[in-house]
């Protein structure tokens, strides 16, 4: 029944695998030498696959859990290096026909406040959001044909490109709304969206369909097979990521990877990144009224676990996770994090209103709420190099043409200059005198690390441009 290569959702995440390959963790949890061997195998950097990360997931060998967390920290340096790329999301519109029982949106919702963007008020938000230091957005909204057609999406995401206001510039709009068909997928590549990004939420399918009991999300092949269609349209980047919390973690992580295999055997191109999200206290919605909630150390041990088991696949984490969850886990895989987010609808431009008008449009409870300079001054203290970068897919690097960068460790020629290029940008642009000078020392130092000295030139040369008031270079 299990077929990797399937387009059938029951056949690429089959349960019976996903249930086998539990009780072969089972079985193997305390089994050292093999536990070693994968450890071993992790090391060689081509990843693991499904069966063997869900043994080290089930083992709990504090050593061994050490060995982990050290690889995965040498991974993310050697493929990664010390940067973060920052992302804000943009709420759209919270109209929602879906029944999801822990999302705010659900249409059963009577008391959270219904709204949608006008393109006026996507400029304003977009505004509010470039004078933050933003560069690239996942913008996010409920599934409604009337309200939010595809062609509502489309118009929104033109008008996020053309605002031009000071030096600001959204340069990558990633994409964030329900499955749908390979038509609609090619008309949001023809608009030029970078990532399409769609949680499954629970790869359970049972839970699945108790967890989404009405509207067009209820059909778990549907969106299960979504990646595909997407990128049967042309999206070569997409995604994934499960909503822990909903059913058991080893069964979504599991899926998870299975998911990713699939892509890669079916595509030759697995999915661009990975989202961690955990349920959140939201209007309506009480987390605790779900009991598969892990804890942060579990949280952290996936994490590791994913950055071990797909090494080319970015990973990104929310402000959902707090200061505190977030610096335990960067440095165990992270790629990209959102910054000063809001998750109501209208809430950069006007985050006043919301608070008198008394009633929220929030999807959930943010638990970072610091502001952008604040992150980006914190990451820095970290040892981090914040990157507003969005180079590669403006130079066509997408899908199997990124991992190629990724692969021949081509990244501190390429992905390092851009990262001081963009975060020289923010600095001259958008930063505190305070986030300013940390930045500034921290361009100088890392500048030493470009290996080629042509493109370590072009760097220098770029970097003192952006100083005179240019603006957008990258390799
Ligand atoms: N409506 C689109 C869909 O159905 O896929 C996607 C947009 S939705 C705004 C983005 C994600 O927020 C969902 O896929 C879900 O995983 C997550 N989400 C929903 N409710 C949440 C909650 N209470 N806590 C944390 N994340 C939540």
């Amino acid at each position: 029944m299990y077929d990797v290569k399937s387009l059938k959702a029951e056949e690429f995440i089959s349960d019976e695998e996903i249930r086998e390959t539990l009780a072969y963790a089972d079985a193997n949890r305390d089994n050292m030498e093999l536990v070693d061997a994968i450890i071993e195998k992790a090391k060689e950097r081509k990843g693991l696959n499904h069966r063997e990360a869900s043994v080290l997931l089930a083992c709990e060998n504090e050593e061994k859990i050490q060995e982990i967390y050290e690889l995965a920290q040498q991974i993310k340096k050697d493929f990664y290096g010390n940067r973060i790329v920052m992302f804000a999301p943009l709420y759209l519109s919270n109209y929602c026909v879906n029944g999801c029982v822990y999302c705010p949106y659900h249409m059963k919702n009577k008391h959270i406040a219904r709204k949608k963007l006008t393109q006026e008020e996507i400029v304003k938000e977009v505004t509010a959001l470039q004078d933050m230091g933003h560069k690239r957005l996942a913008i996010e909204a409920g599934e409604d044909p009337v309200n939010n057609p595809i062609e509502y999406i489309l118009e929104c995401i033109k008008t996020i490109y053309s605002i031009k206001h000071k030096n600001g510039a959204i340069r990558r709009v990633n994409v964030n709304i329900a499955a749908t068909t390979v038509e609609n997928y090619r008309k949001l590549k023809d608009a030029g969206i970078g990532t399409y990004v769609l949680f499954q939420e629970t790869y359970h399918k049972e839970s699945y369909e108790q967890l989404h009991p009405t509207g067009p999300k209820h059909d778990y092949a549907y969106h299960t097979e979504a990646m595909d269609r997407a990128m049967e349209g042309g999206i070569d980047d997409v995604g994934l990521g499960v909503l822990f919390g909903l059913d058991k973690y080893r069964y979504e992580f599991a899926g998870l990877l299975m998911h990713a295999e699939h892509l890669e055997a079916v595509h030759g191109v697995g999915p661009h990144t990975i989202s961690v999200p955990r349920l959140k206290r939201a209007d309506d919605i009480d987390p605790t009224a779900f009991d598969n909630g892990i804890s942060d150390d579990i949280f952290a041990k996936i994490c590791a676990l994913i950055r071990i088991s797909v090494p080319y696949t970015g990973m990104i984490i929310s402000t959902r996770e707090s200061q505190a969850v977030r610096e335990k886990v960067l440095p165990l895989g992270v790629s990209q994090i959102s910054g000063a987010s809001k998750t109501s609808v209208g809430g950069y431009a006007d985050p006043e209103a919301e608070k008198l008008a008394n009633e929220t449009s929030e999807q959930f409870d943010v638990s970072d709420q610091r502001t952008l300079d604040e992150v980006v001054n914190w990451l820095m203290k970290l040892g981090y190099i914040p990157s507003f970068c969005t180079a590669c897919y403006r130079e066509g690097r997408t899908g199997d043409r990124f991992m190629a960068l990724c692969k021949n460790m081509q990244i501190l020629n390429c992905c390092h200059p851009n990262a001081l290029m963009t975060l020289k940008e923010y600095l001259e642009d958008y930063a505190s005198e305070e986030t300013r000078k940390l930045g500034m020392e921290l361009i100088e130092r890392e500048l030493e690390k470009i290996p080629n000295p042509k493109v370590k030139q072009t760097t220098y040369e770029h970097i003192h441009d952006i100083s005179e008031g240019k603006r957008d270079f990258r390799f």
